[in-house]
């Protein structure tokens, strides 16, 4: 294919939905960092968004991907076989979730999640009212849609799914609005792409209270706040109420793909009858990605990463202040900074690219920097990161 170069056939016969891909051809990825085919070294800033909280490629959870790989791969659809790498993930799991939260349903993707976790509340309710959140984001098929906070990307592919009601995220409207129709309320235990909002514990215990008085289930979604990142392994911890679904995926499959809903068995039961195989999935939690998920779930507590997430949230607090940066909020190391215009947000974005940095900007709030490292980065290296995105600033804004 002489004369064309790599970017051309990217950009030419792989399908683009980003009207600006950042479009590096990346060659390899270890821990924290990337290299580019030539050469270039980058500081991963946002882990894959949220995927590689253990940095990338650790060598034990390549190795349960090869091992796992030569000893079977896919066998038959979700479900019917024994397979132990998806059974022993499953149980792993549960282990570390309240005792509520004992039967797992893997996916291939959150927003599959999403969806098997919808369909649950409608079956076990018999309702099909749906509570929201305005900013919003729970994936991008047409169920996980009608639930995404923003009519912009709403409208364009409606019909969806009706009786579906937002609200704005941590206030008193939602919890309100809760009632017998209810037959679900789903949230982000931290909004993510409305630039990382952590609500009041008391907001969700009062949604919680109201689910139980009104019988309608309560669905966390943890697949970007999951598996460490706000400085718990679940951030529903931090506001002491457990879900009746947990939403995960991202760092669940370790840089495999697998997404989760997550209920106690005797509701999960209900998918089994009227009708039976209430959720199909021929790839959901496929044995390499379950044995990749384990492996990477188990370096992350053996390693304590956990533990020091605080503290580097702290050391970014502490060294990222500019006078361009107009806000910062933070979830563990999760963070967001604005500045006074999109333009300069993304300005600086791609100056820390130029810098060696990997990062982005979010959905609904592209005035905001987004900053999640994989949470193995050291103080030493986070410092570093620091004065790169400072001395960006300074470049963008003319100060260097
Ligand atoms: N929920 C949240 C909070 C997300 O951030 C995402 C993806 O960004 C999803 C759901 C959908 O996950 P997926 O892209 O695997 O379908």
């Amino acid at each position: 294919m002489s004369g064309i170069s790599n970017r051309q056939l990217f950009l030419a016969h792989v399908a683009q939905t980003s009207s600006a891909p950042i479009g590096i051809e990346m060659v390899k990825a270890a821990g924290i960092h990337l290299w580019d085919a030539e050469g270039k070294k980058y500081v991963d800033l946002i882990s894959g968004f949220s995927v590689c909280n253990i940095g990338h490629s650790h060598p034990k959870v390549v190795k349960a991907v090869q091992d796992q790989a030569a000893e079977y791969m896919h066998l038959i659809v979700y479900g019917e076989f024994i397979e132990l790498p998806q059974t022993a993930y499953a149980k792993f799991l549960t282990d570390l979730l309240p005792p509520s939260l004992d039967c797992v349903y893997f996916t291939n993707s959150g927003a599959e999640a999403t969806e098997g976790a919808m369909k649950l509340a409608k079956r076990v309710t018999g309702r099909t009212r749906i509570l929201a959140c305005h900013k919003a984001y729970h994936g991008s098929t047409q169920g996980a849609l009608s639930v995404m906070g923003d009519e912009y990307w709403r409208n364009a592919f409606r019909p969806l799914l009706p009786d579906v009601y937002h609200y704005d995220y941590n206030e008193p409207d939602l919890p309100t609005a809760i009632d017998a129709q209810t037959a679900c309320v789903i949230v982000e235990t931290v909004q993510a792409e409305s630039g990382i909002i952590r609500p009041s514990a008391e907001w969700l215990q009062t949604i919680r209270k109201k689910c139980d008085e009104q019988g309608a289930l309560l669905i966390l979604d943890e697949i970007q706040a999951g598996f460490g990142r706000t400085g718990s392994l679940w951030a529903f911890e931090q506001m002491q109420v457990v879900p009746d679904v947990l939403l995960l995926g991202k760092a669940l499959g370790g840089g495999m793909p697998l997404g989760a809903f997550v209920a106690g068995h005797s509701r999960m039961q209900l998918l089994t009858k009227d009708p039976v195989l209430g959720h199909i999935t021929t790839f959901g939690g496929h044995p390499v990605s379950c044995a990749a998920g384990k492996a990477a779930l188990e370096v992350l507590l053996d390693g304590h990463y956990i533990e020091t997430v605080k503290a580097k949230e702290q050391l970014l607090l502490d060294k990222l202040v500019h006078p361009a940066i107009v806000s910062r909020r933070s979830a563990g190391l999760w963070m967001s900074l604005q500045f006074a215009s999109d333009k300069i947000a993304q300005a600086v974005v791609h100056q820390c690219v130029r810098n060696g940095l990997i990062t982005d900007w979010f959905l609904f709030a592209p005035d905001r920097m987004r900053i999640a490292p994989p949470l193995i980065i050291t103080e030493a290296e986070l410092a570093e990161v620091c004065q790169v995105i400072l001395r960006s600033i300074d470049e963008v804004t003319g100060k260097a």
